[in-house]
């Protein structure tokens, strides 16, 4: 899914293309759409995810154009609130909202004259934001948006008091959403008495097939490609594989091949008629075909139990759908092995899922294959690669 179908305003889309996202991450994924809708969010989230955008880019459609107060977001640290505005700045510079950061430390005189001048967000801390509610600077009366950010070290920090004080000078009926990487039993307390009816998003803390499922990438010409699966199969102990192919063609390509090297192989594509797919998919569920080859829409809610290993023989058009087709493995058990196949034209692709699944994939290459070369088992090659592209940088 990318960011354009999450219902994000065309400024704040421009914005995120600013800052050169391609692919929204698993809790921006969850959170934008339910942050859009109005609800009250728990996000269980470390930094790190893409959490900020995930509040972020909702508020900045939801406020759209210069107003009032009406988005308030409370940080543990100046540090943190510094980069939040930051974030804010960046993903809102092609509207005309304006943000405004307010954190202790420092002299008010910049403070005051933002908040004088007419501010739609306030990224703080707590203490020296009640500071300036005390002195009648800063009022939350208008307030529709109040975002509790790592809200555990909030705790830590003690701020919790001051938190409560100002989250009772906000209008009672707003969206609050509240983010933290550990919910200990005082944030549920808080989270009952500050927010209703919350959706829970849970990232990173229930491991994700991304985690549980061994990943591996196989570099190779790219006109070897076929010859490496059919040499990954054999060398492969295995129970029941699904291979993934970027096009119907491509996937009748690789059902033929491995056809004739002696496997007993189903496709699974949308030119296929209904007939043949439940054939294919029983016939694969009870074991009589041992590999299922199949494009990334035919296999959309596919429900096959005990997948040991996926195989991309292509690389998946979206980092989000590698974890899709990965979680197709590792289901039943939480182990299972994702095979990817790689060429020199994947890289790109490669780093953006990486980055999504928030871990690198170790490159393997298979021992006694008659490798052709590649740039890809150069290191050389690669080095050199690397030093151009950030001297052109
Ligand atoms: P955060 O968890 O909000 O601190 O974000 C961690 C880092 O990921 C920041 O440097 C963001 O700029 C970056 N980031 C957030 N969302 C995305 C995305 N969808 N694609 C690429 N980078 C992202």
């Amino acid at each position: 899914m990318p960011f354009s179908r999450l219902g994000l305003s065309p400024a704040v889309l421009q914005g995120v293309r600013a800052a050169g996202y391609t692919d929204p991450t698993p809790i921006q994924l969850r959170a934008i759409p339910l942050a859009l809708a109005g609800r009250d969010i728990i996000g269980c989230a470390q930094t790190g995810t893409g959490k900020t955008a995930a509040f972020a880019l909702p508020i900045l459609t939801k406020l759209a154009h210069h107003g009032k107060l009406r988005a308030l977001v409370l940080e543990p640290t100046r540090e943190l609130a510094a980069q939040v505005e930051t974030a804010f700045r960046d993903y809102g510079r092609f509207s005309d909202l304006r943000v405004a950061v307010v954190y202790g430390g420092v002299g008010y005189g910049a403070q005051e004259k933002a908040l004088r001048e007419g501010v739609d967000i306030v990224v703080a801390t707590p203490g020296r934001l009640l500071d300036h509610m005390r002195s009648g600077r800063c009022r939350l009366n208008h307030v529709e948006v109040l975002v509790l950010d790592e809200a555990d070290r909030m705790l830590d920090m003690g701020f919790l008091p001051d938190v409560k004080r100002i989250i009772e000078q906000c209008p009672s009926h707003r969206q609050t959403m509240l983010f933290s990487a550990t919910i200990p039993p005082e944030i549920v307390t808080l989270a009952q008495w500050a927010l209703k009816d919350p959706e829970t998003i849970e990232i990173g803390r229930r491991r994700s097939p991304a985690e549980t499922v061994r990943h591996a990438l196989y570099p190779v010409a790219d006109d070897q490609r076929d010859e490496l699966l059919i040499e990954l199969l054999k060398r492969t102990d295995f129970d029941s594989v699904l291979v993934f192919c970027r096009t119907k063609d491509r996937a009748d390509h690789v059902a033929a091949m491995l056809h004739r090297t002696g496997h007993s192989v189903a496709v699974l594509h949308s030119n296929r008629t209904q007939s043949e797919r439940e054939h294919a998919l029983r016939g694969f569920r009870e074991g009589r075909f041992e590999v299922l080859v199949a494009t990334d829409i035919a296999a959309r809610g596919l429900d096959v139990e005990d997948i040991s290993h996926v195989i991309n023989y292509d690389m998946p058009q979206h980092a989000e759908d590698y974890v899709h087709r990965i979680g197709r493995t590792g289901r039943a058990l939480a182990t299972g092995d994702a095979f990817t196949i790689m060429t020199a034209e994947d890289k790109k692709q490669v780093h953006a899922i990486e980055f999504f699944i928030g871990q690198s994939i170790p490159r393997v290459k298979l021992e006694n294959f008659p490798y052709k070369y590649t740039t890809l088992l150069d290191p050389e090659a690669e080095r050199r690669m690397r030093t151009m592209g950030r001297r052109r940088r």
